[in-house]
């Protein structure tokens, strides 16, 4: 199981280190066992280095929002593969839908960008989720199952540990309407399907499906008892320790 949170665009620095602390307080002063929980959080760029600091003793890993395509160079406002590197960071998540819709974001760009990440040894959070139209015309399969297969295109991975697929129907983020547990495992299955083909059953069957859109505590268990729901990619329930660790807990 791993517990995301996506902060996107939220929490100054001073405010975005006290939630880690308070991560991290809460993970080493509770007596649940957490048994096989990962934890990952992804603030803003800039907080990167005082969240990372903040979580050093704690088994919380860190990553970014997004990065761009190229190793350096004149992009300006960018942040690369390379510099997240630099400031131990472990995953990096690419093609949110929020990329997608606000930045026009297309397949090959997150492909390029998986492809990036991997050779700086970050490990790619590719989002992908179909619209409400999509979904209500019987396309959302085919639509998901082609981002999968664009944005995963030449990106090899020699283990289960080196990618993170997140589903995250686009009508359920930020909406307070989850997917039902069953909706999101069919999708789920299909993920799994296309992975298999692409990298075969035993890698595939360990890659961490994520479920991400309104999942919060009193949702999180249905959910995560899906056989092929592997975790949760949280927004704003991330932004709280305790609803934050409340969804490790169902986990
Ligand atoms: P919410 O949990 O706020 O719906 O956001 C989900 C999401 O977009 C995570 O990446």
């Amino acid at each position: 199981m791993l517990v995301a949170g996506n902060w996107k665009m939220n929490t100054d620095v001073p405010e975005g280190r006290a939630l880690a602390d308070a991560i991290a307080e809460g993970l080493s002063s509770t007596a649940a066992d957490r048994g096989d929980v990962d934890f990952l959080v992804c603030p803003p760029y800039v907080h990167l280095p005082a969240v990372r600091e903040a979580l050093a003793d704690v088994p919380v890993a860190v990553g970014a929002q997004d990065m761009h395509a190229q190793d350096e160079g004149a992009y300006t406002g960018d942040v690369s593969a390379p510099m997240l590197s630099s400031i131990g960071c472990d995953a990096v998540i690419l093609g949110h839908s929020e990329r997608r819709t606000y930045y026009d974001e297309t397949d090959a760009e997150v492909n390029a960008k998986a492809q990036q990440a991997r050779a700086h040894d970050l490990v790619p959070i590719v989002c992908v989720g179909e619209t409400l139209e999509q979904r209500k015309a019987g396309e959302a399969d085919t639509v998901v199952r082609s981002q999968v297969d664009g944005a995963l295109s030449d990106v090899s991975i020699d283990g289960a540990d080196e990618l993170i697929v997140a589903y995250e129907p686009i009508w359920a983020i930020g909406t307070g309407e989850s997917a039902a547990a069953e909706q999101a495992q069919a999708m789920h299955a299909v993920i799994r399907d296309d992975l298999r083909e692409r990298y075969g059953g035993d890698v595939a069957d360990e890659v961490p499906l994520l479920y991400g859109g309104s999942m919060k505590p009193h949702n999180a268990y249905g959910l995560l008892s899906q056989p092929d729901i592997d975790g949760g990619l949280i927004g704003s329930a991330s932004l709280e320790a305790e609803s934050f660790l409340g969804i490790a807990e169902k986990a």
